[in-house]
């Protein structure tokens, strides 16, 4: 018995320290990811209407930018959102797993549930925030053809969601 409380003991002191090292890691950030203070950063972003080549781009832009922050296990969700990379569009990527990124046009939260406490970080400004975050959302999007979806999220990719979305109301996490 004793043993066996050592050992938990210790599996949970191993992963709070492998936590504090993922956390405390500089991360690089490309080129193309716009630093706060910037104005688009804090504008609202325009809803997507044409479903066009501009889209398509924009959504390949921002896959391509998502990848190079990203690698094998991050495990703890990662997004970017289009005005992130200088477009005042309502667009976003999510990773779903390594290599595999989700994009979402006009994301909307349309139910959500348990709200938390939460720390995050963001590519576009330093440090790591604290704020609060639904742990179950239930969003509506669409595709970049147009096509809808709605989909239930939990964990730390509604968190990461709900972000990117703040991101397309000019809302960055130092704002909390
Ligand atoms: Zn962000």
């Amino acid at each position: 018995m004793k043993s066996r409380k050592k050992i938990t003991g210790l599996i949970i002191l191993v992963t709070a320290a492998i936590y504090v090292v993922y956390a405390a890691w500089p991360r690089t950030v490309p080129a193309e990811i716009l630093q706060e203070p910037n104005t688009i950063l804090t504008s609202v972003s325009e809803e997507v209407t044409a479903f066009d080549e501009q889209t398509k781009q924009i959504s390949e832009e921002l896959k391509e930018v998502i990848k190079k922050t990203d690698f094998r296990g991050h495990i703890f969700g990662l997004g970017l959102a289009a005005p992130q990379l200088g477009y005042s569009q309502r667009i976003i990527a999510l990773k779903s797993s390594y290599g595999d990124y989700q994009i979402m046009v006009n994301p909307k939260i349309v139910e959500q549930k348990l709200q938390l406490p939460w720390t995050e970080k963001c590519f576009s400004l330093d440090g790591r925030h604290f704020l609060k975050r639904y742990f179950w959302v239930k969003v509506q999007y669409q595709d970049i053809e147009g096509n809808d979806f709605e989909e239930t999220i939990i964990g730390s990719k509604a968190a990461v969601l709900q972000q990117e979305i703040d991101h397309l109301n000019g809302v960055l996490i130092n704002d909390y």
